[in-house]
């Protein structure tokens, strides 16, 4: 049977490093502090953004929610980005995607303070990360690494192919996996005959955005996969398909109108994999852990402390 690489487990134990972190903070003066802001009544971001409060208070990290109409312009948005910029309790600052179409997302994320984005997504981060500078580093990606590490997954001089080029999974996983020393390929839409170039991975990442695409003749015996998707089947038959007809699956499914899987296929990884994470309860868990990583690295360095 292969190694499962539990996300639940390294989010707790990074959770209980940050604790005594915050701890010292909050006597030094005060707790990190990360605000959050939500456009509109998206039900997807307003879990997403629930779960990151409820983490802070967690932790003990001061967070607030800053939650403006559907109806916001770019320039009041701009407004509220600048008010949090300029706010010193506040170290970490995050819009929550996806916005209203009528505002400017590159604006925004362009007028966040590079020292409080910490998502990682602000061009000057991210040239911190290709130059291997201190600075927040992508959330989603920053976990993969964690995940290896803490796995006990050797990333050196390893093949790690990553599936998907996108600036929020993609390309920064691929810049933390070359810093750890891996020989890194990105593959996309365009790449010809994407199951041979994904068998050759020691490592590979899949961040596609498609249910269970992955499949055996992806991956080489005893590979790591790990599979950053989150796809939500509302197929019953691709669920029956997708999971063998697991009675488990289906009964979910009839109950909840829809069951999770990520980009790589659930029954194949199994067979196929060394070493894989679970969807869910792989990458997903980590995402907040590093969210939280960089909200308190980010009031250290703006206390001081580090
Ligand atoms: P994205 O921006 O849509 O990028 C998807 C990438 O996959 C693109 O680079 C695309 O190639 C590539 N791709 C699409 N179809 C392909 C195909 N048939 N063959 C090869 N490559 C293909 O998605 P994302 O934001 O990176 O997210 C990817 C997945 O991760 C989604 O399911 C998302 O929900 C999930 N996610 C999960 C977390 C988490 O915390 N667990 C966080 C972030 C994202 P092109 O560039 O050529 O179009």
């Amino acid at each position: 049977m292969p190694r499962i690489l539990d996300g639940n487990r390294v989010r707790d134990e990074i959770k209980s490093e940050l604790r005594p972190r915050v701890e010292a903070l909050a006597a030094k003066g005060r707790p990190p502090g990360l605000a959050v802001v939500l456009v509109g009544q998206d039900p997807a971001s307003q879990i997403y953004v629930r779960n990151k409060i409820k983490t802070c208070h967690d932790l003990g990290i001061y967070s607030e929610s800053i939650t403006p109409p559907d109806s916001i312009s770019t320039a009041e948005l701009l407004a509220i980005v600048e008010g949090l910029n300029a706010r010193p309790e506040i170290d970490g600052i995050l819009v929550q995607l996806p916005l209203p179409r009528q505002v400017d997302a590159k604006r925004i994320l362009l007028a966040i303070a590079p020292a409080k984005d910490v998502d990682g997504f602000h061009p000057c981060n991210v040239g911190a990360l290709v130059a291997g500078l201190p600075a927040p580093r992508a959330c989603t990606p920053a976990g993969i690494i964690q995940l290896l590490k803490r796995g006990g997954i050797a990333i050196s001089g390893q093949r790690a192919v990553i599936v998907g080029r996108s600036d929020i999974v993609g390309k920064p996983a691929a810049m933390l996996l070359l810093h750890e020393h891996a020989t890194v390929t990105i593959c996309h839409s365009k790449t010809p005959d994407l199951p041979a170039v994904c068998r050759e991975a020691d490592i590979l990442v899949a961040a596609i955005g498609r249910a269970a695409m992955l499949t055996r003749d992806f991956i080489r015996e005893g590979a790591t996969v790990i599979d950053v998707g989150t796809n939500y089947l509302k197929d019953r038959e691709q669920v029956a398909r997708i999971f063998r007809n697991s009675a488990a699956k289906l009964a979910s499914f009839d109950q909840k109108g829809s069951v999770l899987v990520g980009d790589v296929d659930p029954i194949d990884v199994v067979e196929r994999a060394g070493a894989y994470t679970p969807v869910p309860g792989g990458v997903g868990p980590l995402t907040i852990a590093m969210l939280m990583t960089n909200t308190v690295a980010s009031a250290e360095r703006r206390l001081g402390v580090c």
